[in-house]
């Protein structure tokens, strides 16, 4: 545990200080807005998607590095996938942060995200970007709020 709680550690501030994909897609097909008044993290998601599938997706915005890294990793790990398996990875993803899962199948560089569990307040940074991403690939104009 000791070893992953590291790795934790390194993956998440290497992400935060070089975010993968970060910054608008003009060419977007789906966006949305994310909120989480707790701690001040605020990022929007940009998907194109093209048959079925996440051709591109980019976000931007500020919080905090558990967020940041979140959506960094998020879009890694989510471009080239069908919104199916999309749902099928948040929905992993979202029971390993909440401690509702024990393992960490097929979660691949996620898996380090397990040690939010730990830190219930810290969930909600973790998991924003991945709530406006489903509002996002859903059609939900609306800015969603962790709140
Ligand atoms: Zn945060």
């Amino acid at each position: 545990m000791s070893e992953l709680r590291e790795l934790y550690q390194e993956t998440i501030l290497e992400h935060s200080r070089k975010p993968r994909n970060f910054g608008e897609l003009p060419s977007a097909s789906h966006k949305a807005e994310g909120y989480n008044p707790l701690c001040g993290d605020h990022y929007t998601i940009f998907v194109n998607l093209k048959d079925g599938a996440i051709d591109d997706i980019r976000f931007n915005g500020a919080g905090c590095a558990i967020s940041k890294a979140s959506a960094s990793m998020m879009t890694q790990s989510l471009k080239g996938k069908t919104e199916s398996e999309a749902e099928e990875i948040f929905s992993r993803f979202h029971d390993l942060v909440t401690g509702q899962q024990n393992g960490t199948d097929n979660l691949g560089k996620l898996a380090v995200f397990a040690g939010v569990s730990e830190f219930p307040l810290r969930v909600k940074c973790a998991a924003l970007a991945w709530h406006a991403l489903r509002a996002a690939l859903r059609g939900d104009q609306q800015a969603i709020s962790t709140e």
